[in-house]
């Protein structure tokens, strides 16, 4: 399988313009790279606007309608094209408060509608210097795996927190052996990907030298120049 760049735009660029303007950059860049597959993760709002990328999603609701104010179904994201959603990303359970229950509803919730989960996983500072890394793992993909029945369909983002928009990127080497860890954890058949400033001059390292079947990009992936070249070196 093609390696997977990922670009989460979190809650940016501010207006439709600059949207455009980012996505048609990058999908210009991206044209003729055949070697990967590259998806654009915008805020909700953009998703019906962006055409010609595959698109995923940041975040959804396990409920498919009703009275759940400021909430997005899988439904709503499918109709609109999305193939992949993200569950868990460590912003939305640092600031909003989800917990593995909650993250598990949204995996399953995503594999009922035949879309593609990417389950977020990772530890904080404290954490790994407490060495507390393999609980934190095993915990997050146990209970975010609850009666999910082929993991295969499911997609795993290792993105150690320390290294989320810190300019920190994790060592090459420890990020493969979270990598394997996780293998051994889940399945050898689950796809994993690598996340935690990932730049242009970091990716090989881990797509090549650690194995990671892709990448979720954040900051980079708002200079489109910088995410174009991610998405060259697969
Ligand atoms: C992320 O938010 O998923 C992420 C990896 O961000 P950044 O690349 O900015 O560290």
């Amino acid at each position: 399988m093609k390696p997977l760049i990922v670009a989460n735009w979190k809650m940016n660029p501010v207006s439709i313009k600059e949207a455009e303007k980012l996505f048609n950059s990058v999908k210009h860049g991206v044209e003729d790279i055949e070697s990967a597959e590259t998806v654009i993760c915008p805020p909700f709002i953009y998703l019906p606007l962006l055409k010609g990328l595959v698109l995923g999603a940041q975040d959804c609701y396990w409920e498919e309608k009703g009275a759940y104010t400021g909430e997005v179904s899988v439904a709503m994201l499918k109709e609109i094209g999305c193939k992949y959603v993200l569950a868990g990303h460590s912003e939305r359970r640092k600031l909003f408060g989800e917990k593995d229950n909650d993250v598990n509803k949204k995996v399953l919730t995503i594999l009922d509608a035949g879309l593609i989960p990417i389950l977020c996983v990772g530890e904080t500072e404290q954490e790994r210097e407490q060495e507390k890394t393999e609980e934190v793992l095993k915990e997050e993909l146990e209970i975010g795996l609850v009666d999910v029945r082929d993991v295969s369909k499911v997609i795993v983002a290792y993105e150690p927190i320390w290294a989320i928009g810190t300019g920190n990127p994790c060592d090459v080497e420890e990020a493969q052996r979270m990598k394997e860890i996780i293998q051994k954890m889940v399945s050898k058949n689950i796809r994993i990907l690598y996340g935690g400033s990932a730049k242009a001059n970091n990716a090989e390292g881990y797509l090549k030298q650690a194995g990671f079947d892709g990448l979720l990009v954040g900051g980079a992936s708002l200079d489109p120049k910088e995410f174009v070249k991610i998405v060259n070196t697969s």
